[in-house]
């Protein structure tokens, strides 16, 4: 259904050409003017920015928003949004032609702006109160609103959560919603939305992987980067150790030894990949476990993603110098270095796609937390990782070094929280059994499965 007003209202059709001509004439246009079929095309851009996990995130939340709402999703194609991906709706395009008129002020939509949601409320240009209220005729209404979502929205912004803003919002064409983040959890406490995301997703902890999984599949040159390297790297091991390696913290970058025996500890206590014997044992072994073995498959590998070669170059010399003490043999593998993170090139983004794909297709996953990279791997692929959390102290490893996240969900990192209802601060982590704080960002809202997950 929602493919079929993605190719009834997208770009290139009547409806579409009509909507933009009346976004050019601000929305002034005589309500009689309009066939019924433009009242139901209704919009919303979404311009995402930031690194490629931030961009998966926010075209994602677009899309829940476009579905609940009834809405045409149209994504920015800036930032190689229109490199990266198949097209997702049959006969259509999800992208935004390059001459809609506001594309030129999509770099610039900021906290400031003055037709962003938050101003709109705080100037009394729309408001719930009924002073200008949901009933407007729609030919008064503004021709779009811009949904500030970012990590620095204000609190007539966060409105965006309620249900009365909700109802105003229905009535304006055009939405431009610009985010880097995921904010799917705080949708699930509007309760406009409440009964269509229950039929959509019975499984609470499983929206971004169905969401990512249908919306996101590598173009051809990225699908070429993932497959050759799956083949010539991972196919044969009997099990595949993602290992996702992010370091935000400038003076853990110093001392990255301790990030190494983060990882290790890791690996080992969970038994995710074997220990390795020292000098002394490795040495009174009875029979070496480094004979081959005839045919049968003992070997994991090891998919390193870090933008430094240093932690693969450390964690293969070891699994190569030392026997394991289960007699497996790991092999350590990591496809790319890239040293820092490029804005706006192709080639890096596209390998930055392929690995946090490849990360998906592991069987099980160590992540950094507060990673939107480690998010979208873990989402598409199914996994709730092990996260290694980040410290406040960066010269020891934390105890436990990782723990089992409660879902495979992204966390929404900065969440609002105020309950429209009683117009007051709330906790909106305590309020639905499924909508809980995340565990890597403690402010944080994430979706769980209240049920506990068993693997
Ligand atoms: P986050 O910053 O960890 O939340 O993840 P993002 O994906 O939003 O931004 C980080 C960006 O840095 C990525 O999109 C890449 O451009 C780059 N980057 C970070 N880690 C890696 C990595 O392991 N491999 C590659 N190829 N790029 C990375």
């Amino acid at each position: 259904m929602h493919e079929e007003l993605q190719r009834r209202c997208g770009p290139n059709t009547e409806s579409y050409n009509r909507a933009v001509q009346r976004l050019r004439d601000g929305g002034a246009a005589e309500a009689d003017a309009h066939s019924p079929d433009d009242e139901q095309c209704k919009y919303v851009v979404s311009i995402s920015y930031r690194g490629l996990g931030n961009r998966i995130l926010a075209a994602a939340s677009a899309f829940l928003y476009a579905v609940l709402t009834g809405r045409v999703l149209l994504v920015d194609p800036s930032n190689e949004m229109d490199e990266l991906f198949c097209e997702p709706f049959p006969g259509t395009t999800w992208l935004l032609p390059r001459d809609f008129p506001l594309a030129s002020s999509n770099a610039n939509f900021s906290a400031d702006t003055a037709e962003s949601y938050g101003n709109m409320l705080k100037n009394k240009v729309l408001g719930t109160d009924g002073s200008t209220d949901g009933d407007m005729p729609a030919a008064q209404m503004p021709a779009f609103a811009y949904l500030h979502l970012d990590h620095d929205y204000g609190d007539g912004d966060k409105m965006f959560f309620c249900d009365d803003d909700q109802r105003l919002l229905s009535n304006i064409q055009w939405l431009v919603m610009r985010t880097d983040t995921y904010i799917v959890p705080s949708l699930f406490l509007v309760t406009t939305f409440q009964d269509e995301l229950d039929a959509l997703f019975p499984e609470r902890d499983a929206v971004f992987h169905h969401l990512g999984r249908y919306l996101f599949h590598p173009a051809n040159h990225v699908w070429g980067l993932v497959a050759r390297y799956y083949r010539a790297y991972l196919a044969t091991a009997r099990q595949l150790v993602g290992v996702q390696v992010r370091v935000f913290d400038h003076r853990q970058a110093k001392s990255p030894h301790v990030v190494l025996e983060q990882i290790s500890s890791c690996a080992w206590q969970e038994t995710l990949l074997p220990a390795v014997l020292d000098a002394v044992e490795d040495a009174a072994m009875p029979t070496p476990p480094t004979t081959p073995h005839g045919g049968s498959n003992n070997s994991k590998a090891v998919l390193i993603t870090s933008l430094r070669p240093w932690f693969y170059e450390r964690i293969k010399a070891m699994y190569w110098e030392r026997a394991t003490a289960t007699g497996e043999d790991v092999s350590v593998h990591q496809p790319s270095h890239e040293e820092y993170q490029h804005f706006g090139e192709k080639s890096h983004d596209g390998k930055a796609w392929a690995e946090m794909y490849l990360l998906s297709l592991c069987d099980v996953l160590v992540t950094s937390g507060w990673s939107t990279f480690g998010y979208v791997a873990q989402g598409l692929g199914g996994l709730r990782p092990w996260v290694m959390y980040k410290t406040v102290n960066i010269t020891a490893v934390p105890d436990p070094p990782c723990g089992r996240d409660v879902s495979m969900e992204p966390c929404f990192h900065s969440p609002p929280f105020y309950d429209c209802k009683t117009k007051r601060g709330v906790d909106t982590g305590t309020i639905l059994p499924h909508v809980r704080h995340c565990d890597d960002v403690s402010w944080g809202l994430k979706l769980v499965d209240p049920n506990g997950s068993p693997n």
